[in-house]
């Protein structure tokens, strides 16, 4: 039997293996599914923040001094109660987000993979060495950082965290994670089970807040490197302001993913890919599709598109959106487009679901006849739309999926390996998908985007998370005093 885990009513601060309050105001937490008051969380400030780093610097001692093995062991009990807990931790995420149940227990599963990940740390980590003159040995070893911190956005309450989290634990920092102030429950759920697994106090922290907490984080002296998941515009600041300080920071930003659709595409595994990424977790996800290039004569596609749209019921199979900004911004897109002559086949404003009326919902939408000039084109809408282009040929659809200043993904619908290969080769884009249309790729491969995407050398995610919360020792060795001279000795 699963314990009963309850969500905390009044939102505290982690910090060095307790639950503490924090002094400063607080903020309502709703739930979007019908706009209820949930909880309060606190805008902590500075000196929350330093209480945690202090912890944190104080504790990262031992913990670094721990082999790769023993610190797994740690996530590999946090990765149990994960599965333990699915149901609960689902349950949050669907109420603090809005998300469906299904996408929340999705969400929950893709958190206990990354720490399978992050479990299999101490096989992937391998040091180098070798004999570089007689007598003489070179290594390298990959060592933590020390404190480091994890900024979350609110789309993904559990995933993202544990995106960053278990990997840079397991690689030997100290974290402090600083979650969106519109979810934070899910976060906190998180530090009750690394406590429950036995993580030492003040290796893990969380410290919830907004803009104040994560200007602090970028300033402070102690934290040696910064990650970050959110809007561009954030994503830039962040990056500027942590590297102005000599941080190590990868920071994530928005996203306007573009799939391109040919006519010899798969009409129904097409229409049905299309959709679910416009339409998932309500459009809120970086890898969703915003706009569909459609090429030459698609509109058989077009037309399937629209019957899998009114499949999707709001408050049933379509979650709501995080606010009640966010569904006004979402239709303000709308009506915009359709003023400057777009035409709207599917049309998800004014939706109310019953029993619900306080909830956030918008249905989904499919809006034709979309020009590359429209600020819908354009811009992030973040929601379950999707806006139509239509090329002449794939040259055009190219250009205009290269013209978009954001590339965290592309994907292209086609029975051609030709042209599917025209467009892993030309799409200005980080993750690329063949007839996929949420090409997220799974451990151990990294997640990242390009250009207004991802600022910062590294991915997030797999491998490439390695080099970025560690860095390398170079170690040259020599023992016997009688090897022969020469330079290096
Ligand atoms: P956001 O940028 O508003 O917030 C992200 C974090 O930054 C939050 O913790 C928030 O408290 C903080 N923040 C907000 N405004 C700030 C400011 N002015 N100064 C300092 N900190 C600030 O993003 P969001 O609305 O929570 O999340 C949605 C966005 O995240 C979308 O743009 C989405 O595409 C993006 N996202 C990107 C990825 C990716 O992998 N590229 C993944 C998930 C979400």
């Amino acid at each position: 039997m699963n314990a009963e885990v309850k969500a905390p009513e009044v939102i505290n601060n982690f910090i060095n293996g307790n639950f503490k309050p924090s002094t400063s105001n607080a903020l309502d937490v709703l739930s979007p599914l019908d706009g209820s008051v949930i909880a309060a969380v606190p805008l902590s400030t500075y000196a929350d923040l330093d209480e945690a780093v202090q912890a944190a610097k104080k504790a990262w001692k031992g913990w670094s001094a721990m082999t790769l093995k023993e610190r797994s062991q740690y996530i590999f009990r946090y990765r149990n109660l994960l599965l333990r807990d699915r149901d609960q931790l689902s349950e949050l995420v669907h109420r603090e987000n809005g998300k469906t149940i299904e996408e929340s227990r999705a969400e929950v599963d893709k958190s206990i993979e990354l720490c399978e990940f992050a479990c299999s740390m101490p096989q992937i980590v391998s040091h180098e060495v070798q004999e570089v003159s007689k007598g003489v040995e070179c290594r390298i070893e990959r060592k933590p950082l020390g404190v480091v911190a994890s900024i979350a956005p609110f789309n993904f309450p559990n995933m993202v965290p544990n995106w960053t989290v278990p990997n840079a634990l397991v690689l030997g920092n100290c974290v402090i994670l600083k979650p969106s102030e519109v979810v934070p429950l899910s976060s906190l759920k998180i530090a009750e089970l690394l406590k429950e697994a036995g993580l030492p106090d003040g290796v893990f922290s969380v410290i919830n807040g907004g803009r104040e907490i994560v200007e602090g984080i970028c300033d402070h002296p102690d934290i040696k490197a910064v990650s970050f998941v959110g809007s561009t515009k954030v994503a830039k600041l962040v990056y500027v302001r942590a590297t102005s300080h000599l941080k190590r920071c990868v920071a994530l930003g928005g996203a306007k993913n573009h799939l391109i659709v040919l006519p010899d595409a798969h009409p129904e595994m097409t229409a049905s890919n299309v959709v679910a990424s416009m339409a998932g977790c309500a459009g809120q996800r970086c890898m969703a599709a915003a706009v569909m290039v459609g090429v030459d004569k698609v509109q058989h596609i077009i037309d399937r598109m629209c019957e899998e749209a009114h499949k999707l019921v709001p408050g049933q199979n379509l979650g709501s959106v995080i606010s009640k900004e966010a569904k006004e911004r979402i239709e303000g897109f709308i009506n915009e487009a359709e003023k400057a002559g777009a035409k709207v086949l599917v049309d998800g404003r004014n939706t109310v679901v019953a029993n619900k009326e306080g909830g956030f919902y918008v249905g989904p939408t499919i809006i034709d006849n979309v020009t590359p000039d429209m600020r819908i084109a354009k811009e992030e809408v973040f929601g379950p739309v999707i806006s139509i282009i239509r090329a002449k040929d794939l040259d055009q659809a190219i250009e205009i999926e290269n013209a978009n200043p954001y590339g965290n993904a592309a994907a292209v619908f086609t029975q051609s390996g030709g042209v599917a290969k025209e467009v892993m080769e030309r799409a200005s884009a980080g993750m690329i998908g063949v007839n996929v249309g949420v090409p997220v790729p799974r451990e151990p491969f990294p997640f990242g985007g390009w250009n207004d995407s991802k600022f910062g050398t590294c991915d997030i995610t797999g491998k490439s998370s390695i080099e970025f919360w560690t860095q390398s020792k170079k170690t040259s060795v020599k023992w016997n005093p009688e090897a022969k001279i020469n330079w290096m000795s």
